[in-house]
């Protein structure tokens, strides 16, 4: 049974201010005690009621710090676990059936918004040097930790990629609508107070005939929230404003673009370790929790794609085709 709230309410995707029900009391990281996650019942969306975007928590890498104080991960262990995600991101593009290669015989162009410290960046860079790929980062402290992590790694998998200072607004797209043959934001959108603004810009950035947008975020609908109380309290937090379901995000994208080829596919991004340690001891892992590179034995993968499939896995992946893919 959900009880109603009184705080103050306008929904971020609708404009609906018909008082929401209450989803979450406890908001990690709100001093304040005055957050709530609440659902919009018009449409159903799931915020945080006032929203409250802060960029300066950005600028000055809040969300990294607190991670590091708070469960005692190692900036060492942050980076191990970026590369791997940025590898499992830039094969995520085969594993959907996108080329990235262009009818034309020019080299594909990529921009990863929001793309912190540059792994993602950097492996699409080192694996696929046909495509011209470039970082877009609010950042300007995270920029220059990723430059000079990856420096200093010297890898020739993870090399330095070309990173931009800068947010995409009105302005940005002006300069570059329409030039992008894929557009990424890799858990993003939960972060912003205009997600449809952000989505719709993203989008403008795209090709019209042939490009794709490429959105992840964590899924309000993992099943792991009622399963372990303490993951629940981990999983509502001040950065994220959003918290989509599969069905939500689906509709935005095509009220955004009616002409478009939308999908939406579950995707986990945590291992069946951290996933059963969550549900036996109540509990985080830990300073280093599993984040699996691939499927180790059977139960791995049949626990991985069932809950993929059922759109019950930890995150969420929208894909957008713009153009004549018939
Ligand atoms: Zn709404």
């Amino acid at each position: 049974m959900l009880a109603r709230t009184s705080a103050e309410f306008r929904c971020l995707l609708c404009a609906s201010e018909d008082m929401p029900a209450a989803v979450q009391v406890a908001i990690k990281g709100d001093a304040s005690g005055q957050l709530r996650a609440v659902q919009c019942l018009s449409c159903s969306h799931v915020q945080l009621s006032p929203p409250s975007y802060d960029l300066g928590l950005y600028r000055e890498d809040g969300q990294v710090n607190f991670v590091v104080d708070h469960y005692g991960t190692p900036i060492e262990t942050l980076f191990d676990h970026s590369a791997i995600e940025a590898r499992r991101r830039a094969a995520r593009f085969a594993a959907h059936g996108e080329t990235l290669r262009r009818a034309d015989g020019r080299p594909a162009r990529l921009l990863d918004i929001g793309g912190g410290y540059g792994f993602f960046g950097s492996a699409m860079t080192a694996s696929r040097p046909d495509v011209e790929t470039s970082v877009l980062e609010p950042s300007e402290l995270r920029v220059e930790t990723g430059r000079r992590h990856l420096g200093e790694r010297a890898d020739p998998d993870f090399p330095v990629p070309a990173y931009e200072v800068g947010l995409l607004d009105d302005a940005y797209v002006a300069r570059h609508r329409a030039s992008c043959d894929a557009v990424t934001l890799w858990h993003v959108l939960e972060h912003v107070e205009d997600p449809l603004g952000l989505m719709r810009r993203a989008g403008e950035l795209v090709r019209p005939d042939g490009g794709s947008l490429w959105i992840e975020v964590p899924n309000a609908d993992d099943e792991l929230l009622d399963l372990s109380p303490a993951y629940r309290q981990r999983s509502y937090m001040r950065e994220h404003i959003s918290y989509f379901s599969a069905a939500v995000l689906e509709r935005m994208a095509r009220r955004l673009f009616p002409d478009a080829v939308v999908e939406v596919a579950g995707y986990q991004r945590y291992g069946i370790f951290n996933y059963f340690h969550w549900i036996h001891f109540n509990a985080p892992q830990g300073a280093k929790p599993d984040l699996f590179e691939r499927d180790r034995w059977w139960l791995e993968t049949s626990w991985r794609t069932t809950r993929e499939a059922a759109r019950t896995s930890d995150a969420l992946l929208l894909i957008v085709r713009f153009g004549d893919r018939a």
